[in-house]
Protein backbone atom coordinates (compact mmCIF):
# COMPACT_ATOMS: atom_id res chain seq x y z
CA UNK A 1 0.00 0.00 0.00
CA UNK A 2 1.74 3.21 -0.69
CA UNK A 3 -0.17 6.75 -0.39
CA UNK A 4 1.02 10.23 -0.96
CA UNK A 5 0.61 12.48 2.19
CA UNK A 6 2.31 16.36 1.50
CA UNK A 7 5.92 15.91 0.22
CA UNK A 8 5.85 12.59 2.51
CA UNK A 9 5.43 9.38 1.02
CA UNK A 10 4.67 7.24 2.86
CA UNK A 11 5.09 3.24 2.49
CA UNK A 12 4.02 0.21 4.04
CA UNK A 13 6.63 -2.36 4.03
CA UNK A 14 6.50 -5.50 6.29
CA UNK A 15 3.52 -3.37 8.15
CA UNK A 16 5.98 -0.71 9.01
CA UNK A 17 5.76 2.57 8.24
CA UNK A 18 8.91 4.11 6.57
CA UNK A 19 8.89 7.29 5.33
CA UNK A 20 11.02 8.54 2.23
CA UNK A 21 12.84 11.68 2.71
CA UNK A 22 13.56 13.73 -0.05
CA UNK A 23 16.09 16.48 -0.65
CA UNK A 24 15.48 20.04 -2.14
CA UNK A 25 17.83 22.87 -1.88
CA UNK A 26 18.17 25.73 0.34
CA UNK A 27 17.53 28.10 -2.15
CA UNK A 28 14.90 26.68 -4.04
CA UNK A 29 15.93 24.81 -7.25
CA UNK A 30 12.80 23.40 -7.73
CA UNK A 31 14.55 19.98 -6.91
CA UNK A 32 12.95 16.71 -5.34
CA UNK A 33 16.05 13.96 -4.99
CA UNK A 34 17.03 11.07 -3.09
CA UNK A 35 19.64 10.92 -0.49
CA UNK A 36 21.65 9.32 -3.14
CA UNK A 37 21.49 11.78 -5.53
CA UNK A 38 22.48 14.68 -2.83
CA UNK A 39 25.26 13.10 -1.37
CA UNK A 40 26.74 12.17 -4.71
CA UNK A 41 26.14 16.25 -6.22
CA UNK A 42 27.19 17.72 -2.80
CA UNK A 43 26.27 21.12 -3.55
CA UNK A 44 22.97 21.95 -6.04
CA UNK A 45 23.61 23.98 -9.00
CA UNK A 46 21.88 27.11 -7.59
CA UNK A 47 24.85 27.10 -4.70
CA UNK A 48 21.94 26.09 -2.11
CA UNK A 49 22.64 23.22 0.18
CA UNK A 50 20.72 20.23 0.22
CA UNK A 51 18.46 19.83 3.00
CA UNK A 52 15.85 16.83 3.94
CA UNK A 53 12.38 18.06 2.80
CA UNK A 54 10.58 16.93 6.09
CA UNK A 55 12.56 15.29 8.90
CA UNK A 56 11.79 11.88 10.37
CA UNK A 57 10.68 11.24 13.71
CA UNK A 58 12.44 9.20 16.33
CA UNK A 59 9.32 6.79 16.54
CA UNK A 60 10.65 4.05 19.00
CA UNK A 61 10.33 4.61 22.88
CA UNK A 62 14.00 5.44 23.98
CA UNK A 63 13.81 2.43 26.64
CA UNK A 64 13.70 0.73 23.73
CA UNK A 65 16.87 2.42 22.22
CA UNK A 66 18.93 2.36 24.75
CA UNK A 67 20.63 -1.23 24.71
CA UNK A 68 21.42 -0.94 21.17
CA UNK A 69 25.26 -0.28 20.15
CA UNK A 70 26.80 2.30 18.46
CA UNK A 71 26.17 0.67 14.84
CA UNK A 72 22.56 -0.22 15.79
CA UNK A 73 21.81 3.03 16.26
CA UNK A 74 23.57 4.29 13.44
CA UNK A 75 21.19 1.75 11.44
CA UNK A 76 17.91 3.30 13.22
CA UNK A 77 19.08 6.93 12.26
CA UNK A 78 20.81 6.33 8.94
CA UNK A 79 18.05 4.45 7.41
CA UNK A 80 14.53 6.87 8.09
CA UNK A 81 17.16 9.84 6.39
CA UNK A 82 18.34 7.80 3.63
CA UNK A 83 15.76 5.77 2.96
CA UNK A 84 16.19 5.63 -0.91
CA UNK A 85 19.45 2.99 0.05
CA UNK A 86 18.37 -0.71 0.74
CA UNK A 87 18.71 -1.88 4.37
CA UNK A 88 21.84 -4.59 3.07
CA UNK A 89 23.64 -1.11 1.99
CA UNK A 90 23.65 0.75 4.76
CA UNK A 91 24.42 -2.00 7.04
CA UNK A 92 27.62 -2.72 4.81
CA UNK A 93 28.32 0.70 5.13
CA UNK A 94 28.24 0.81 8.77
CA UNK A 95 29.92 -1.95 9.57
CA UNK A 96 32.61 -0.99 7.19
CA UNK A 97 33.01 2.65 8.64
CA UNK A 98 32.42 1.53 12.74
CA UNK A 99 35.05 -1.19 13.44
CA UNK A 100 38.22 -1.49 14.66
CA UNK A 101 40.00 2.13 12.84
CA UNK A 102 38.39 3.33 16.40
CA UNK A 103 40.16 2.52 19.52
CA UNK A 104 37.42 2.40 21.68
CA UNK A 105 35.12 -0.62 21.22
CA UNK A 106 32.21 1.79 22.09
CA UNK A 107 32.66 4.16 19.05
CA UNK A 108 31.61 7.49 20.97
CA UNK A 109 32.20 6.52 24.95
CA UNK A 110 30.21 9.44 27.36
CA UNK A 111 32.54 9.88 30.20
CA UNK A 112 31.33 11.38 33.28
CA UNK A 113 33.91 14.59 35.02
CA UNK A 114 33.06 17.38 37.13
CA UNK A 115 29.70 16.92 37.58
CA UNK A 116 29.27 17.10 33.60
CA UNK A 117 29.82 14.37 30.46
CA UNK A 118 31.95 14.30 28.14
CA UNK A 119 31.12 12.81 24.41
CA UNK A 120 34.35 11.49 22.88
CA UNK A 121 34.40 11.74 19.88
CA UNK A 122 37.83 11.45 18.71
CA UNK A 123 39.01 7.64 19.13
CA UNK A 124 38.90 7.38 15.44
CA UNK A 125 42.25 7.32 13.35
CA UNK A 126 42.86 10.86 12.95
CA UNK A 127 41.58 11.98 16.59
CA UNK A 128 39.13 14.61 15.56
CA UNK A 129 35.50 14.10 15.37
CA UNK A 130 35.59 14.35 11.69
CA UNK A 131 36.10 10.73 11.52
CA UNK A 132 32.58 9.85 12.75
CA UNK A 133 31.47 10.92 9.74
CA UNK A 134 33.76 10.74 7.10
CA UNK A 135 34.41 6.99 8.09
CA UNK A 136 31.48 6.11 6.75
CA UNK A 137 30.98 9.06 3.77
CA UNK A 138 33.20 7.29 1.16
CA UNK A 139 30.95 3.98 1.73
CA UNK A 140 27.55 5.99 1.17
CA UNK A 141 29.34 8.03 -1.63
CA UNK A 142 30.11 4.84 -3.80
CA UNK A 143 27.05 3.11 -2.98
CA UNK A 144 25.57 6.05 -4.31
CA UNK A 145 27.21 6.26 -8.00
CA UNK A 146 26.82 2.43 -8.16
CA UNK A 147 23.13 3.08 -7.64
CA UNK A 148 22.86 5.81 -9.67
CA UNK A 149 24.88 4.43 -12.50
CA UNK A 150 27.53 7.01 -12.31
CA UNK A 151 30.76 5.72 -14.43
CA UNK A 152 32.94 8.84 -13.89
CA UNK A 153 35.59 9.16 -11.94
CA UNK A 154 34.65 10.93 -8.39
CA UNK A 155 37.01 13.55 -7.65
CA UNK A 156 35.97 14.44 -3.49
CA UNK A 157 37.91 18.40 -2.96
CA UNK A 158 37.46 19.03 0.42
CA UNK A 159 38.10 22.60 2.48
CA UNK A 160 40.17 21.93 5.84
CA UNK A 161 40.89 23.63 9.04
CA UNK A 162 43.04 20.65 10.32
CA UNK A 163 40.85 17.95 10.93
CA UNK A 164 38.67 17.35 7.87
CA UNK A 165 41.49 16.92 5.79
CA UNK A 166 43.01 14.18 7.52
CA UNK A 167 39.51 12.52 7.97
CA UNK A 168 38.75 12.75 3.80
CA UNK A 169 41.83 11.33 2.87
CA UNK A 170 41.59 8.73 5.71
CA UNK A 171 38.26 7.35 4.48
CA UNK A 172 38.68 7.46 0.42
CA UNK A 173 43.10 6.44 0.65
CA UNK A 174 42.99 3.59 -2.23
CA UNK A 175 38.69 3.86 -2.56
CA UNK A 176 38.07 2.66 -6.37
CA UNK A 177 37.65 5.14 -8.70
CA UNK A 178 37.81 8.23 -6.53
CA UNK A 179 40.49 11.07 -6.44
CA UNK A 180 40.64 13.12 -3.28
CA UNK A 181 42.20 16.90 -3.04
CA UNK A 182 42.67 18.83 0.21
CA UNK A 183 43.40 22.32 0.54
CA UNK A 184 44.46 23.40 3.48
CA UNK A 185 45.98 26.39 5.23
CA UNK A 186 49.37 25.32 6.39
CA UNK A 187 50.06 28.63 8.70
CA UNK A 188 46.28 27.54 10.27
CA UNK A 189 46.83 24.26 11.58
CA UNK A 190 48.79 22.65 14.11
CA UNK A 191 52.08 20.58 13.23
CA UNK A 192 50.33 17.24 14.34
CA UNK A 193 48.09 18.27 11.77
CA UNK A 194 49.89 18.91 9.10
CA UNK A 195 52.27 16.22 9.97
CA UNK A 196 49.22 13.66 9.50
CA UNK A 197 48.22 15.02 5.85
CA UNK A 198 51.74 15.37 4.38
CA UNK A 199 52.45 11.73 5.14
CA UNK A 200 48.80 10.10 3.89
CA UNK A 201 49.48 7.18 1.92
CA UNK A 202 47.23 5.80 -1.18
CA UNK A 203 47.66 6.82 -4.47
CA UNK A 204 44.60 9.06 -5.03
CA UNK A 205 45.27 11.11 -2.14
CA UNK A 206 46.22 14.73 -2.35
CA UNK A 207 47.12 17.47 -0.21
CA UNK A 208 47.54 21.45 -1.09
CA UNK A 209 49.25 24.19 1.13
CA UNK A 210 46.76 26.77 -0.01
CA UNK A 211 47.97 30.61 0.54
CA UNK A 212 45.39 32.00 2.68
CA UNK A 213 42.94 30.50 5.39
CA UNK A 214 40.12 28.19 5.59
CA UNK A 215 37.37 30.28 4.45
CA UNK A 216 39.50 31.10 1.04
CA UNK A 217 39.66 27.59 0.89
CA UNK A 218 36.39 26.89 1.56
CA UNK A 219 35.19 29.29 -0.89
CA UNK A 220 37.21 28.29 -3.39
CA UNK A 221 35.99 24.46 -3.28
CA UNK A 222 32.40 26.17 -3.58
CA UNK A 223 33.58 28.25 -6.84
CA UNK A 224 34.77 25.06 -8.54
CA UNK A 225 31.79 23.21 -7.39
CA UNK A 226 29.61 26.54 -8.88
CA UNK A 227 31.59 26.57 -12.43
CA UNK A 228 30.17 24.96 -15.48
CA UNK A 229 32.57 25.40 -17.95
CA UNK A 230 34.73 23.65 -15.28
CA UNK A 231 32.16 20.96 -14.64
CA UNK A 232 32.14 20.30 -18.42
CA UNK A 233 35.86 20.13 -18.82
CA UNK A 234 35.87 17.81 -16.20
CA UNK A 235 32.72 15.48 -17.26
CA UNK A 236 34.52 15.40 -20.94
CA UNK A 237 37.48 14.24 -19.45
CA UNK A 238 35.37 11.50 -17.48
CA UNK A 239 35.45 13.31 -13.97
CA UNK A 240 33.07 13.95 -11.81
CA UNK A 241 33.11 16.53 -8.70
CA UNK A 242 31.76 16.02 -4.93
CA UNK A 243 32.62 16.94 -1.69
CA UNK A 244 33.16 15.58 1.57
CA UNK A 245 33.19 18.76 3.30
CA UNK A 246 29.74 19.34 5.94
CA UNK A 247 28.05 21.33 3.58
CA UNK A 248 27.70 17.21 1.85
CA UNK A 249 24.94 16.19 3.20
CA UNK A 250 26.02 12.83 3.85
CA UNK A 251 28.39 14.17 6.22
CA UNK A 252 25.45 15.70 8.74
CA UNK A 253 23.14 12.59 8.88
CA UNK A 254 25.90 10.41 10.43
CA UNK A 255 26.47 13.02 12.90
CA UNK A 256 23.21 13.18 14.32
CA UNK A 257 23.67 9.08 15.47
CA UNK A 258 25.85 10.32 18.29
CA UNK A 259 23.38 13.11 20.14
CA UNK A 260 20.52 9.95 20.30
CA UNK A 261 23.68 7.37 21.36
CA UNK A 262 24.53 9.63 23.95
CA UNK A 263 21.33 10.13 25.47
CA UNK A 264 20.27 6.96 25.33
CA UNK A 265 23.54 6.01 26.97
CA UNK A 266 22.53 8.63 30.35
CA UNK A 267 19.27 6.79 30.29
CA UNK A 268 20.80 3.50 30.57
CA UNK A 269 23.22 4.70 33.16
CA UNK A 270 20.63 6.11 34.98
CA UNK A 271 22.08 9.62 34.86
CA UNK A 272 18.72 11.01 33.76
CA UNK A 273 15.02 10.07 33.64
CA UNK A 274 13.22 8.94 30.37
CA UNK A 275 11.86 12.31 28.32
CA UNK A 276 14.33 14.37 30.64
CA UNK A 277 15.56 17.30 28.58
CA UNK A 278 19.52 17.98 28.38
CA UNK A 279 22.07 20.52 26.76
CA UNK A 280 24.64 19.68 24.49
CA UNK A 281 27.62 22.14 24.04
CA UNK A 282 29.51 22.08 21.01
CA UNK A 283 32.59 23.67 19.71
CA UNK A 284 31.56 25.42 16.49
CA UNK A 285 33.23 26.56 13.14
CA UNK A 286 31.55 25.28 10.29
CA UNK A 287 28.57 25.03 11.91
CA UNK A 288 28.34 21.05 10.93
CA UNK A 289 28.34 19.57 14.36
CA UNK A 290 25.44 21.37 15.70
CA UNK A 291 22.91 21.17 12.87
CA UNK A 292 23.09 17.60 13.75
CA UNK A 293 22.12 18.36 17.01
CA UNK A 294 19.47 20.47 16.26
CA UNK A 295 18.21 18.17 13.51
CA UNK A 296 18.12 15.60 16.50
CA UNK A 297 15.68 17.57 18.29
CA UNK A 298 13.78 18.10 15.64
CA UNK A 299 13.64 14.32 15.44
CA UNK A 300 12.03 14.17 18.91
CA UNK A 301 15.56 13.80 20.82
CA UNK A 302 14.84 15.68 24.41
CA UNK A 303 17.17 18.89 23.96
CA UNK A 304 16.80 21.39 26.12
CA UNK A 305 19.47 23.77 24.79
CA UNK A 306 21.91 23.44 22.10
CA UNK A 307 25.11 25.99 23.61
CA UNK A 308 27.14 26.87 20.61
CA UNK A 309 30.50 27.81 21.41
CA UNK A 310 33.25 29.89 19.58
CA UNK A 311 36.53 30.76 19.82
CA UNK A 312 37.69 34.54 19.10
CA UNK A 313 36.30 34.16 15.85
CA UNK A 314 33.01 34.95 17.62
CA UNK A 315 30.93 35.76 14.50
CA UNK A 316 28.58 32.97 15.64
CA UNK A 317 28.37 34.44 19.32
CA UNK A 318 27.16 37.72 18.06
CA UNK A 319 24.35 36.51 15.25
CA UNK A 320 22.91 34.45 18.18
CA UNK A 321 22.63 37.42 20.35
CA UNK A 322 21.62 40.11 17.30
CA UNK A 323 19.98 38.22 14.80
CA UNK A 324 23.00 39.96 12.47
CA UNK A 325 25.73 37.71 10.78
CA UNK A 326 28.68 40.20 10.08
CA UNK A 327 31.68 38.99 9.22
CA UNK A 328 33.33 42.63 8.52
CA UNK A 329 36.35 41.92 11.32
CA UNK A 330 39.51 40.26 11.40
CA UNK A 331 40.15 36.38 10.81
CA UNK A 332 42.46 35.19 13.76
CA UNK A 333 44.57 32.06 14.02
CA UNK A 334 43.62 30.77 17.62
CA UNK A 335 45.04 27.96 19.65
CA UNK A 336 41.19 26.15 18.63
CA UNK A 337 42.22 26.21 15.06
CA UNK A 338 39.97 24.00 13.70
CA UNK A 339 37.01 26.69 14.64
CA UNK A 340 39.05 29.27 12.79
CA UNK A 341 36.71 30.05 10.38
CA UNK A 342 34.71 33.04 10.00
CA UNK A 343 31.92 31.75 7.14
CA UNK A 344 30.04 28.70 8.72
CA UNK A 345 28.30 27.51 5.39
CA UNK A 346 25.78 25.08 7.10
CA UNK A 347 23.99 28.04 9.05
CA UNK A 348 22.22 28.32 6.05
CA UNK A 349 20.69 25.34 6.51
CA UNK A 350 19.39 26.31 9.94
CA UNK A 351 17.97 29.69 8.76
CA UNK A 352 16.23 27.21 5.95
CA UNK A 353 14.06 25.57 9.18
CA UNK A 354 13.93 29.01 11.09
CA UNK A 355 12.53 30.74 8.06
CA UNK A 356 9.77 28.24 7.53
CA UNK A 357 11.40 27.16 3.88
CA UNK A 358 11.41 30.50 3.20
CA UNK A 359 13.78 29.87 -0.29
CA UNK A 360 13.53 33.60 -1.48
CA UNK A 361 14.46 34.76 2.14
CA UNK A 362 17.27 32.46 1.80
CA UNK A 363 18.31 33.67 -1.83
CA UNK A 364 18.42 37.14 -0.77
CA UNK A 365 20.83 36.45 2.77
CA UNK A 366 23.13 34.81 1.15
CA UNK A 367 23.37 37.63 -1.69
CA UNK A 368 24.04 39.79 1.41
CA UNK A 369 26.18 38.02 2.46
CA UNK A 370 28.11 37.94 -0.48
CA UNK A 371 27.78 42.23 -1.41
CA UNK A 372 27.30 43.68 1.90
CA UNK A 373 29.42 41.11 4.20
CA UNK A 374 26.47 40.89 6.44
CA UNK A 375 22.81 39.92 6.59
CA UNK A 376 20.36 40.63 9.34
CA UNK A 377 17.88 37.88 10.06
CA UNK A 378 13.31 38.36 10.17
CA UNK A 379 11.87 39.23 13.80
CA UNK A 380 10.21 35.78 13.44
CA UNK A 381 13.32 33.58 12.89
CA UNK A 382 14.65 35.88 15.54
CA UNK A 383 12.68 34.31 17.53
CA UNK A 384 12.87 30.57 16.65
CA UNK A 385 17.07 30.86 17.66
CA UNK A 386 15.59 30.09 21.19
CA UNK A 387 16.96 26.80 20.87
CA UNK A 388 20.46 28.08 21.14
CA UNK A 389 22.77 29.99 23.37
CA UNK A 390 26.06 31.21 22.08
CA UNK A 391 29.15 31.85 24.14
CA UNK A 392 33.07 32.51 23.18
CA UNK A 393 35.70 31.50 24.97
CA UNK A 394 39.50 33.49 24.54
CA UNK A 395 42.77 31.80 24.03
CA UNK A 396 43.62 32.25 27.36
CA UNK A 397 40.28 31.21 29.13
CA UNK A 398 40.73 28.09 27.00
CA UNK A 399 43.85 27.45 28.16
CA UNK A 400 42.87 27.77 32.05
CA UNK A 401 39.66 25.95 31.16
CA UNK A 402 42.47 22.74 30.20
CA UNK A 403 44.28 23.58 33.60
CA UNK A 404 41.10 23.85 36.28
CA UNK A 405 39.41 20.51 34.43
CA UNK A 406 42.85 18.62 34.82
CA UNK A 407 43.55 19.65 38.51
CA UNK A 408 39.75 19.40 39.49
CA UNK A 409 38.73 16.31 37.86
CA UNK A 410 41.94 14.50 36.21
CA UNK A 411 40.97 14.88 33.03
CA UNK A 412 42.75 16.06 29.97
CA UNK A 413 40.52 18.35 27.29
CA UNK A 414 42.07 19.34 24.00
CA UNK A 415 41.86 23.06 23.30
CA UNK A 416 38.53 22.53 21.22
CA UNK A 417 36.86 20.89 24.11
CA UNK A 418 38.31 23.52 26.40
CA UNK A 419 36.13 26.23 24.62
CA UNK A 420 32.97 24.15 25.31
CA UNK A 421 33.99 23.74 28.92
CA UNK A 422 34.38 26.94 29.11
CA UNK A 423 31.68 28.40 27.52
CA UNK A 424 29.08 25.73 29.50
CA UNK A 425 30.55 27.83 32.87
CA UNK A 426 29.55 30.55 31.59
CA UNK A 427 25.98 29.83 30.66
CA UNK A 428 25.59 27.87 33.97
CA UNK A 429 26.43 31.13 35.82
CA UNK A 430 24.57 33.24 33.45
CA UNK A 431 21.21 31.38 33.27
CA UNK A 432 21.09 28.96 36.73
CA UNK A 433 20.05 26.24 33.86
CA UNK A 434 20.51 23.13 36.08
CA UNK A 435 19.70 20.56 33.50
CA UNK A 436 21.99 17.69 32.44
CA UNK A 437 24.82 18.48 30.26
CA UNK A 438 26.80 16.41 27.25
CA UNK A 439 30.13 18.65 26.49
CA UNK A 440 30.74 17.33 22.97
CA UNK A 441 34.20 16.47 22.68
CA UNK A 442 35.72 17.06 19.09
CA UNK A 443 39.70 16.23 19.45
CA UNK A 444 42.28 14.46 21.39
CA UNK A 445 44.29 16.10 23.45
CA UNK A 446 47.36 15.22 21.56
CA UNK A 447 45.97 16.63 18.40
CA UNK A 448 46.78 19.96 19.89
CA UNK A 449 49.58 18.86 22.22
CA UNK A 450 51.30 22.01 22.18
CA UNK A 451 48.95 24.30 23.66
CA UNK A 452 47.27 21.68 26.04
CA UNK A 453 50.87 21.48 27.96
CA UNK A 454 51.04 25.49 27.69
CA UNK A 455 47.37 24.86 29.84
CA UNK A 456 48.49 22.24 31.88
CA UNK A 457 51.88 24.19 32.43
CA UNK A 458 50.94 28.02 32.78
CA UNK A 459 53.51 29.40 29.89
CA UNK A 460 55.21 28.35 26.66
CA UNK A 461 57.06 25.69 25.46
CA UNK A 462 59.61 25.12 23.06
CA UNK A 463 60.04 21.69 23.11
CA UNK A 464 59.18 20.47 19.02
CA UNK A 465 55.59 18.82 19.16
CA UNK A 466 56.41 14.96 18.95
CA UNK A 467 58.64 15.47 21.95
CA UNK A 468 55.29 17.13 23.49
CA UNK A 469 53.08 13.97 22.89
CA UNK A 470 55.80 12.22 24.75
CA UNK A 471 55.99 14.92 27.22
CA UNK A 472 52.09 14.91 27.41
CA UNK A 473 52.19 11.18 27.97
CA UNK A 474 54.58 11.34 31.08
CA UNK A 475 52.98 14.55 32.80
CA UNK A 476 48.96 12.70 32.48
CA UNK A 477 49.58 9.21 31.92
CA UNK A 478 47.52 9.38 29.14
CA UNK A 479 48.16 6.70 26.70
CA UNK A 480 49.43 7.77 23.28
CA UNK A 481 47.24 7.10 20.55
CA UNK A 482 48.05 4.18 18.18
CA UNK A 483 47.86 6.76 15.35
CA UNK A 484 50.28 9.32 16.02
CA UNK A 485 52.85 7.12 17.53
CA UNK A 486 55.34 7.24 14.81
CA UNK A 487 54.37 9.80 13.01
CA UNK A 488 57.07 12.03 13.23
CA UNK A 489 59.35 9.07 11.61
CA UNK A 490 56.22 8.39 8.84
CA UNK A 491 57.74 10.13 5.08
CA UNK A 492 56.54 13.16 3.93
CA UNK A 493 54.64 12.16 0.20
CA UNK A 494 52.93 15.63 -0.31
CA UNK A 495 54.41 19.66 -1.23
CA UNK A 496 52.00 20.96 -3.42
CA UNK A 497 50.97 24.65 -3.10
CA UNK A 498 48.83 27.16 -4.53
CA UNK A 499 47.54 30.68 -4.26
CA UNK A 500 43.82 31.58 -2.95
CA UNK A 501 43.04 31.80 -7.36
CA UNK A 502 45.27 29.21 -8.20
CA UNK A 503 42.76 26.38 -7.11
CA UNK A 504 41.48 25.11 -10.51
CA UNK A 505 44.67 25.21 -11.73
CA UNK A 506 46.35 22.62 -8.85
CA UNK A 507 43.19 20.57 -9.44
CA UNK A 508 43.90 20.20 -13.67
CA UNK A 509 47.46 19.62 -12.59
CA UNK A 510 46.46 16.55 -9.96
CA UNK A 511 44.20 15.00 -12.95
CA UNK A 512 46.33 15.32 -15.74
CA UNK A 513 43.90 17.34 -17.63
C1 LIG B 1 35.75 20.65 12.67
C2 LIG B 1 35.98 20.80 14.12
C3 LIG B 1 35.15 21.60 14.91
C4 LIG B 1 34.04 22.41 14.33
O1 LIG B 1 32.97 21.60 13.85
P1 LIG B 1 31.93 22.20 12.82
O2 LIG B 1 31.08 21.06 12.43
O3 LIG B 1 32.75 22.73 11.67
O4 LIG B 1 31.20 23.28 13.52
C5 LIG B 1 35.40 21.65 16.28
N1 LIG B 1 36.42 20.97 16.82
C6 LIG B 1 37.23 20.19 16.09
C7 LIG B 1 38.35 19.49 16.76
C8 LIG B 1 37.04 20.07 14.72
O5 LIG B 1 37.85 19.29 14.00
Amino acid sequence: MVYYYLNIIMLKVWGEEVMVVKYKSTRGNNENITSAEAILKGLSKDKGLYVPQDFPVIDKNLEAIKDMNYKEVAFYILNKFLSDYTEEELKDAIEKAYDDKFENKKIAPLVKKSGMYFLELYHGKTLAFKDMALSILPHLLTKAAKKLGEQKKIVILAATSGDTGKAALEGFSDVNNTEVIVFYPAKGVSEIQKRQMITQEGKNTHVVDINGNFDHAQRGVKEIFNDDAFGEEMAANNHVFSSANSINIGRLIPQVVYYVYSYVQLLKQGEIALDEKINFVVPTGNFGNILAGYYAKKMGLPINKLICASNENNVLTDFLKTGIYDIQRDFLITNSPSMDILISSNLERLLYELSDHDEDLIRSMMHDLERKKKYTITPSMKKNLEDFYGGFSTEDETLQAIKKVYNDANYVMDTHTAVAYHVYEQYKKETKDASKTVIVSTASPYKFTKSVIEGLKEGNTENDEFELVKNLSTLTGLNIPQSIKDLDKKEILHDLKCEKDGMKEIVKKILNI
